[in-house]
Parts: C-alpha cells; sequence; structure tokens
C-alpha cells in the first residue's frame, strides 16, 4: 500500500527559469541514471530478495528515490513554466509537448524498461545497484557544471549527495554478506582459468602491472595462445554462390576443412 505526502522530500526552488535547462534536466527523469530506473529497479529486487534486512533497505531507498523523482519533475515544471516564446526557442520539445516532465530523456528519447538491472541473485543486484548510483551521481555533476540557477544547484547537490549516500548502503550490505570484495556468487564453481590475467593488448613497455593483474591474486599470461580450434567452415545453403566457386578451391565440402 502507498501513502503519498503531499511536501516534497527537500526544497525545490527555482529563481530563473531555463526550459533549456529543464531539458537537460530529463536525463534524470525519463533516462537510462534517472530516478524512475532507480526506483522501479531497487522496488522490483525486493520481491525476489529473500534477506528481511536488505529487502527492507531496498524498499526504502526505492520510496526515496520516488522522492527523488518528484523533486526532479518539480524542478522541471518550474523551469518550462516560462513563456511560451521562450519555451519554443530554448527548447522545442517543451513547447511541443507541454510544460512540466515527460518520460524522456534529456534528448527526448522515451524511457525504456531495459535500463533497468535485477534478477536472480541478491549480489548481482546490488552490484547492479552501486553502477546505478555511480551514473546517477556522475549525469548530476555534469547537470552541476551547466547549472547557473542557485535554487536548481541546491536541489541538485542534495540529489546528488544522496546518492553517494545509497552507494554506501549498497556496499555495506554486500559487505554484510561477505561480498564487498569477493568476486564470486552463486553456486557454480569456477573454472582453473579464474585467476589468469590474459595479457591480450600487448605492447612491451605499455603492458602495465598492478594488482588487478598479478600475484597473490592473478597469474599473468604474457603471450596468450588459443585452447580451442579453427572453426568448421560455414554452411548456409541460402548463401550468395560465388562466381569462380568450384573451379578452383571451391571444393570444399560441408563441414570439411579450410583450404587455404
Ligand atoms: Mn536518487
Ligand atoms: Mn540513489
Amino acid at each position: 500500500m502507498f501513502f503519498h505526502r503531499k511536501e516534497l522530500m527537500f526544497p525545490v526552488k527555482v529563481d530563473t527559469p531555463n526550459p533549456r535547462f529543464g531539458q537537460m534536466l530529463l536525463e534524470q527523469f525519463g533516462g537510462a541514471t534517472g530516478e524512475l530506473t532507480a526506483s522501479l529497479q531497487y522496488w522490483v529486487q525486493s520481491f525476489h530478495v529473500q534477506d528481511a534486512g536488505i529487502r527492507d533497505m531496498l524498499q526504502d531507498i526505492a520510496i526515496e528515490e520516488f522522492s527523488h523523482l518528484e523533486m526532479v519533475g518539480r524542478m522541471i515544471e518550474l523551469h518550462t513554466q516560462g513563456p511560451k516564446r521562450q519555451a519554443a526557442e530554448q527548447s522545442p520539445l517543451f513547447a511541443i509537448r507541454g510544460i512540466g516532465p515527460h518520460f524522456l530523456d534529456s534528448q527526448g528519447q522515451a524511457w525504456c524498461a531495459a535500463y533497468i538491472n535485477e534478477g536472480g541473485n541478491v549480489v548481482r543486484d546490488l552490484r547492479a545497484n552501486i553502477a546505478a548510483e555511480a551514473g546517477a551521481r556522475q549525469t548530476y555533476e555534469a547537470l552541476l557544471n551547466m547549472c547557473e540557477d542557485a535554487g536548481t544547484k541546491q536541489a541538485l547537490t542534495f540529489l546528488l549527495t544522496r546518492e553517494i549516500s545509497h552507494t554506501q548502503m549498497f556496499m555495506q550490505a554486500l559487505n554484510s554478506i561477505g561480498k564487498l570484495d569477493d568476486p564470486m556468487f552463486g553456486n557454480v564453481k569456477p573454472d582453473e582459468t579464474v585467476d589468469l590475467y590474459f595479457n591480450m593488448s600487448r605492447d612491451g613497455a605499455l603492458d602495465m602491472r598492478g594488482a588487478w593483474n598479478q600475484e597473490p591474486t592473478f597469474r599473468f599470461v604474457d603471450n596468450p595462445t588459443p585452447q580451442g580450434q579453427v572453426p568448421t567452415e560455414v554452411v548456409n545453403p541460402d548463401d550468395e554462390k560465388m562466381p569462380g566457386a568450384g573451379a578452383k578451391g571451391g571444393k570444399a565440402k560441408p563441414g570439411g576443412t579450410a583450404a587455404h
């Protein structure tokens, strides 16, 4: 069951409306890193997470994200309330669709459920959430860099701050189940390649070494060699018949070895 309070979570004040900036703000309303994505992602995760504590946290943060969505929506509304002429000159999107938020991103692309990353396992979910928070934080910083309105900046700084708080909550939740710095989870035992680092972009002096590719965690494979075979020839009866095929070297039968 949901209740809704009409007061905003944090004050939203816009001193100088700017429809063009309002359109940029859409990125956090109907964009990939936006508040709708975050709120729905954490909410739907809460339906399959067994741990009661983590489930409760996901629900609390999901509802906070809805409160952020409401703030961003209000901010967009305030930035697009200006005279029609100004709106049309600065952002055709709002001149045509009308004032206030829409479930579009800053480029007018419709919000998409594929933005949501969830399912199967609480570790996967929590790691996806850390990535989601990183994307949201980064977008808020980009918006702040382009923002000239003091009131808007204050609200955006609050929203950016909360994404950092959420990141730490998700990290602590992972830590509480021992999965913050353990890459393994789930029920399938990895094979013996798990500690191999393949030096696939090779250039002597430019091959850098660090904790990510050295002992004690990793064995560095300097010159990786293929462990598999050359795939058998492609068999596609519908493919175009090449001129001259069959004359020279065209005798390869389906499944035969490639002639070079
Ligand atoms: Mn948020
Ligand atoms: Mn967040």
